[in-house]
């Protein structure tokens, strides 16, 4: 196949250069509320790979980075807990173009680490685009999560990005609602001066 970044051939989705040279992971720590949250890169060094969610080879892509930077992530985060019975719940999983990027993160993550991934629990019923938004619209347009999962267990959040926070600060409500524990949230990119994606 071709490296969905510099068209060379490569065996991986993302060849080791353009991995090398874009995805190095810098682990950007921000808490937002009293919700930590942890991010690999920076959106503004990773937005093609961000931005791939749009189109059908993101498939490709979300799995790459799910199985290569999620997966060990979560196995070790997982190891060392004395209870693990946790689960990956995905921020609003929307299918778009045969696929959620989201429940591709969450879902290679949880096989590696032998937990389950609940699918489609956290879903937004306001499907308001954030994309080019102000912090003022987001917080007077919240997403109104609903959630539908098992109450009363332990938790860990999914997301592709985080921007403002106002989406992942939600959705931790929603969740403390109803009894579910998070421990913390796992994003692919940060994009901390709160850029549209
Ligand atoms: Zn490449």
């Amino acid at each position: 196949m071709r490296c969905f970044s510099c068209g060379k051939l490569s065996f991986e989705p993302v060849c080791k250069e353009c991995v090398k040279d874009f995805l190095t992971p810098e682990m950007i720590e921000t808490e937002i509320g009293n919700l930590e949250v942890v991010s690999f890169f920076d959106y503004y060094l990773t937005v093609e790979f961000i931005k791939s969610k749009y189109i059908s080879s993101g498939y490709r892509v979300y799995k790459f980075i799910a199985k290569k930077f999620f997966a060990p992530f979560i196995k070790a985060y997982v190891e060392h807990l004395d209870n693990k019975e946790i689960y990956l719940i995905g921020v609003d999983e929307n299918i778009s173009r045969g696929y959620s990027n989201v429940a591709l993160l969450s879902e290679f993550a949880a096989r590696k680490a032998k937990i389950k991934a609940l699918h489609g629990v956290l879903r937004a019923k306001n499907r308001v685009q954030y994309a080019g938004k102000s912090l003022e619209f987001r917080l007077n347009n919240p997403r109104n999560f609903k959630y539908t999962g098992p109450k009363n267990i332990q938790a860990i959040l999914i997301d592709d990005t985080t921007t403002t926070g106002t989406t992942l600060e939600e959705a931790h409500r929603v969740l403390k609602e109803n009894g579910v524990n998070v421990h913390f949230a796992l994003t692919v990119a940060n994009a901390r001066e709160g850029v549209d994606y």
